[in-house]
């Protein structure tokens, strides 16, 4: 079904039975260098894990890269942004990572990571966010920082529903609400906020597989359901609902834990809690070992997942991943760093932790903790590409490589 691509020549597909993701001992990773600094960083992360199967399983298992095409090195090769062979290639192997893309202007798209979400339908922005020892944080205790952000792609403010003030639709819409017994400004912008049962759901449904699976103790629904009842009060309502429907004999809620346990937690259960989203920004900052996994419309998490970022030394390390239940694609956080490209300078840690994010994914779990092994030794052990060397006193800077070399020495 490829257009331009030449297939794999080797490894296999990943498949699905009975709803069990099955991987072969040789998945085909289809990947996308990135541009700018994606030459860079991304053969960083292809070695680092590579060398960490090696070391994890022998022989008997491996990664088959396999490099698709997206931004402005697709234009130069193909004369379009995404060939459609990119989004064929997720499609049928299911799990693939990228570097950061440049938009080409006048390419018809908002973003080129908006065009991977909307037409794979990756309805979960996965963020985890965890300190390394020896990166300068704003927080006393950063070490207490540990939660995976599960952030709703498609819906509420961000989809994209809007007309300018003064626009024939704006005044439409103004005078429709007039009708509905809705008073708005005639000076008014005008934006939409869905949030649906189904969004919710399956998001929910995610984020409570993921913490059973990984052992996480609680998943917290975050919203401002005070005010907006009826998209974000949803959301809160829905989330208990599913968690109860679905999982009600693997989850309990706080309130259940309080009422019903004494405060104490049963064995083996994730705890189900909701929080208004500004008093979990505080939450964050003063009781962060409490929260573990968070679930949250796509606004609230947008802010959400950079200000947690933040709160353990910023966005350079932070990993993340774009998925649905059939495809999952891993990506660097960070934008393409024009003035650093080809250089051998930056740090490859975001998109090597989202390559560690991918290992788990495929289960491949030992493989995982040794380049977390790596990246902790090397962080500690202060070898840090530029950005985190000026930051602190006593580092040794390497270049991009380097890094990767250190973080193997490491594992
Ligand atoms: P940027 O992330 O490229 O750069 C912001 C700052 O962080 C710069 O000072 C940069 O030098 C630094 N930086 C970024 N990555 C780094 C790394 N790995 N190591 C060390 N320092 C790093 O953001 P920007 O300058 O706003 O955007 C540049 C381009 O990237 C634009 O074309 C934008 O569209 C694109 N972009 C892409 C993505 C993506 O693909 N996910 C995300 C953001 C921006």
């Amino acid at each position: 079904e490829l257009e331009r691509y030449r297939e794999p020549q080797e490894g296999s597909r990943i498949v699905f039975r009975d709803g069990k993701m099955e991987v072969p001992d040789d998945p085909v990773i289809p990947y996308v260098e990135g541009d700018g600094i994606g030459v860079d960083i991304t053969p960083v992360m292809k070695r680092v894990l590579d060398r960490a199967v090696h070391k994890a399983y022998g022989g008997k298992r491996r990664l088959v890269w396999w490099e698709i095409y997206a931004g402005q090195k697709a234009m130069d090769l193909f004369g379009t942004a995404i060939p459609k062979d990119s989004f064929t290639a997720l499609r049928y192997f299911r799990v693939g990572i990228k570097g950061p893309l440049t938009t080409p202007v006048g390419g018809g798209f908002r973003s080129l990571n908006v065009a991977f979400r909307q037409e794979l339908d990756l309805f979960a922005c996965v963020r985890p966010v965890r300190w390394f020892d020896g990166v300068p944080a704003p927080l006393k205790r950063p070490q207490d920082v540990d939660m995976v952000v599960f952030r709703e792609n498609t819906e509420d403010l961000y989809a994209g529903i809007e007309w300018e003030m003064g626009t024939e639709e704006a005044g439409k819409v103004i005078r429709f609400l007039r009708d509905m017994g809705k008073e708005v400004r005639e000076d008014s912008g005008i934006g939409i906020k869905p949030i649906s049962k189904t969004g919710t759901e399956r998001l929910v449904r995610m984020a409570i597989r993921y913490a059973l699976d990984n052992k996480r103790k609680s998943v917290t629904l975050v919203h401002k359901g005070n005010i907006m009842k009826f998209t974000e009060g949803a959301f809160m309502k829905w989330g208990y609902e599913l968690a109860k429907r679905e999982f009600g004999d693997l989850t309990v809620t706080e309130q259940e834990v309080m009422e019903l346990h004494q405060g104490v937690v049963p064995e083996g259960k994730v705890v189900i809690k909701d929080r208004i989203a500004d008093a979990m920004f505080q939450q964050i900052l003063l009781r962060p070992s409490e929260y573990h996994v968070l679930a949250m419309p796509n606004l609230n998490g947008d802010y959400m997942s950079d200000a947690l970022a933040a709160s353990v030394g910023g966005l350079g390390l932070a990993p993340g991943a774009n998925m649905n239940d059939q495809v999952a694609f891993f990506e660097a956080t960070h934008g393409t760093a024009p003035k650093y490209a080809g250089q051998d300078k930056v740090n490859p840690g975001s998109l090597i932790l989202s390559g560690v994010l991918m290992l788990e994914h495929l289960g491949w779990r030992e493989a995982a903790e040794l380049v977390v092994r790596g990246m902790e030794g090397a962080i500690r052990d202060g070898i840090v590409t530029y950005d985190l060397a000026r930051q602190r006193e006593g580092a040794k800077e390497v270049s991009c490589s380097a890094f990767g070399e250190a973080v193997c020495e490491r594992m």
